[in-house]
């Protein structure tokens, strides 16, 4: 059964009778401790096994849905510095900048406790106030139903254009013709897919309509999405899209890079938030020095999150704000250290040199780390943001992709582009401009909230319209 089979038959059933969640993301497991029923953590291998075998679940996320409880943090307005929808990022006319001394590090003669190697951990972020709540099936079967509405949410602006296409490859639609399918390829050009999965797409859709002798519209339509979604999965089979943490007890780095306005210092915030909810020590380090404000919106963040923030002035060597801020990561014994870094043109050869200088001193201090090099990129600058990510995958070791923006763009189709044409697993989505609409990603939800309306038509989601504040009271 294809990937479009399984979401159908896992969206379609009704939510009562789902089983309770299957674990499968990742922030790390916290000893806060928890009366709420433990959740099966799911490796990343049991997650690919899941993806190929015949689940009847749509996999289930990390969820946090403390709207109510944070919601001085959670409002819009209460977003940091510019919290405008989409600010186009800026053509960055960067600077060269100054040729900064290599910051002397004072050597760290004692060797790191061999680290173990670096593991997904999974388990679930639980809320204070889903821990009251004596039954939890039902409690995790609303979560599940509040994590795919956020995706439908998220994704409705993406779902309804790719409606619109496809009425409008429809609208003067005559027969299944050689003039159709250059039609269909087009439509799905603009739609992001990926100049490669929309030839493909054409392709096979012209030897199944052949095969079966597809002529209606709908039949039509339902094929093309069949085979999006078929290919998705076939390409992902070996995808990790798992967050990786260090064991238990030793420090974890994420590096966030990207370009200025794609969302990297909101996307930080935002995790943060998240990560000190779950009980873990974090902190924050601001290494984009470069940007007027960045740091200051670093700082706000670290206010509103109630997490440290390690800074200097603005202008000074990202390299030794961040080798400043694993030391006290290490003395004083965080669990996490969030990396912001000054945006860059990918092509742009000192900046990058620069990053890569950021990386190794992290590596030199925690040999292990960074365990995730992030790269940020803006869902509605579409094709732009996947030349980015060829550029940046040149020349930095990036081990996944936080796509943000998804709410504001019509451009959701990039997902599959990404993972088709850049063979990078996504690993986390802003759906929104609210805190928890970071969320980590989950593709069958991905998918659901892109196609929804063709793979099930407006079926029972509508009932499970809940989300997790309302089911506990
Ligand atoms: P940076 O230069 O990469 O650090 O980008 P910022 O973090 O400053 O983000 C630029 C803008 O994008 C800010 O106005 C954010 O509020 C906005 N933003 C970031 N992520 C999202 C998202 O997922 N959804 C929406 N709607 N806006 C976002």
């Amino acid at each position: 059964m294809g990937l479009f089979d399984r979401i159908k038959k896992a969206f379609s059933a009704e939510p009562e009778k789902e089983t309770p969640v299957e674990q499968d993301q990742a922030i790390p497991e916290t000893p806060v401790e928890s009366d709420a029923t433990p959740v099966e953590s799911q490796t990343p291998a049991e997650t690919a096994a899941a993806e190929k075998t015949e689940t009847d679940e749509p996999a289930s996320l990390a969820t946090e849905d403390d709207s109510e409880t944070v919601s001085p943090l959670d409002t819009p307005t209460a977003a940091p510095v510019n919290s405008e929808p989409e600010p186009e990022p800026e053509p960055e006319p960067e600077p060269e900048p100054e040729p900064e001394p290599e910051p002397e590090p004072e050597p760290e003669p004692e060797p790191e406790p061999e680290p173990e190697p670096v593991e997904a951990s999974a388990v679930t972020e639980e809320s204070d106030a889903i821990e009251e709540v004596p039954e939890t099936e039902a409690v995790t079967g609303d979560m599940q139903a509040a994590e795919t509405k956020k995706y439908d949410d998220g994704l409705e602006k993406s779902r309804l254009t790719f409606g619109q296409r496809l009425n409008a490859l429809f609208a003067n639609f005559r027969s299944v013709d050689e003039a159709f399918f250059d039609d269909v390829e087009e439509m799905l050009i603009e739609a992001d897919v990926g100049y490669e999965t929309a030839m493909k797409i054409a392709d096979e859709l012209r030897d199944e309509v052949k095969l079966r002798n597809v002529k209606k519209p709908e039949a039509v339509s339902q094929a093309i999405v069949e085979k999006l979604v078929d290919l998705y999965g076939q390409e992902g089979q070996a995808e990790d899209n798992q967050l990786h943490f260090a064991p238990q007890g030793e420090l974890t780095v994420f590096l966030f890079v990207g370009v200025n306005g794609a969302g990297k210092t909101t996307s930080i915030g935002k995790f943060a938030h998240q990560l000190e909810k779950a009980g873990k020590k974090v902190l924050l380090a601001a290494g984009d020095t470069f940007r007027a404000g960045a740091i200051e919106q670093l700082q706000e963040w670290g206010r509103r999150d109630n997490v440290p923030v390690v800074a200097s002035a603005a202008g000074s060597d990202p390299a030794s704000v961040v080798y400043d801020a694993v030391k006290r990561a290490k003395e004083e014994q965080f669990d996490i250290l969030l990396v912001d870094t000054a945006g860059r043109l990918q092509n742009n050869v000192n900046l990058m040199k620069e990053l890569e200088k950021v990386k190794r001193i992290i590596t030199r201090e925690v040999p292990a780390a960074p365990q995730e090099v992030l790269l940020v990129l803006d869902a509605t600058t579409g094709q732009n943001a996947l030349v980015q990510a060829k550029q940046f995958k040149q020349t930095t070791d990036v081990t996944g992709i936080v796509l943000t923006k998804l709410d504001g763009s019509a451009k959701g189709g990039i997902v599959l582009a990404v993972r088709t044409e850049l063979h990078l697993p996504v690993k986390m989505v802003g759906l929104g401009e609210q805190m928890n609409d970071l969320q980590l990603f989950d593709p069958n939800r991905f998918v659901y909230g892109l196609f929804k309306d063709i793979i099930v038509g407006d079926g029972p989601q509508k009932t499970t319209d809940t989300d997790v504040s309302q089911a506990i009271k």
